[in-house]
């Protein structure tokens, strides 16, 4: 097993390598919502599936976490184009996605991630900003930043959602528009992101990525789709970002 502190030199020599920049000591780290912050990805895999069940379209839960990151339209229209081989309109594009919403609603409390916390709190003590970027629009969760993570992500100065982006991941623009709001360079600014979508999103604005791979995907997923380092847990996270930051 290579050491962590093996891992973080190979990733910041692949990163050097990938972008022509060696990066800076980060101003800046953008955490991804679902799946980083919070645990919620099973309650949100589960009600995609029941969603589309409701209209007799069969979503392996699997499958939710390779669409995680887009916006809830973009998930519905891939899904229509694939099963019914048409767009969806714009109404039922409203209807599903707040369908699936209430669905979400109706699982329970989810879980603040184990390892998030002490994550946020190494970044704040290394002054470095906390900003958000999802693809989400889920109140439920939006909700509870400001109680659950000690206002680290104040609305709207230092949070993007679905609702700020007109491309969401796998595009840059997202992310892109995240250290534009810590106003920080990407080699200055850290990207962590749980789904292949997002570190995708994250690699292409130029951010050094983390892939935390917090889900059932197969090892090496994250980093085949652009993280300069993989880890298996927030836990983990926190532990590189003490080495990274402190
Ligand atoms: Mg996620």
């Amino acid at each position: 097993m290579k050491s962590l502190k093996n891992k973080i030199s190979e990733s910041i020599a692949s990163y050097t390598a990938r972008t022509g920049t060696a990066p800076q000591r980060p101003g800046a780290v953008l955490f991804d919502m679902d799946g980083v912050l919070y645990n919620s990805m099973p309650f949100h895999a589960r009600s995609w599936n029941l969603l589309f069940s409701e209209i007799g379209i069969d979503m392996p839960e699997q499958e939710v976490y390779l669409h995680e990151g887009r916006t809830g339209a973009s998930t519905v229209t891939a899904i229509f184009e694939r099963e019914l081989h048409r767009q969806p309109t714009e109404d039922e594009i409203r209807r599903l996605y707040r369908r699936k919403t209430e669905l979400f609603a109706g699982m329970g409390a989810v879980k603040v991630m184990t390892g998030a916390r002490e994550t946020v709190n190494i970044c704040r003590r290394a002054g470095a900003t906390t900003v958000i970027v999802t693809g989400s629009g889920q109140g439920t969760l939006l909700d509870r930043l400001d109680s659950d993570f000690d206002c680290a992500f104040p609305a709207p100065s230092q949070r993007i959602t679905a609702y700020d982006v007109t491309h969401g991941k796998p595009d840059p623009e997202p992310y892109l528009k995240g250290i534009a709001k810590a106003g920080t360079s990407p080699w200055q600014s850290v990207g962590i992101d749980n789904a292949p979508l997002g570190v995708e999103s994250s690699s292409r604005a130029g951010l050094f990525t983390i892939g935390v791979n917090t889900g059932p995907l197969p090892s090496g997923t994250l980093k085949a789709a652009g993280a300069d380092l993989e880890l298996d847990s927030m836990e983990e996270c926190a532990e590189a970002l003490g080495i990274l930051l402190l």
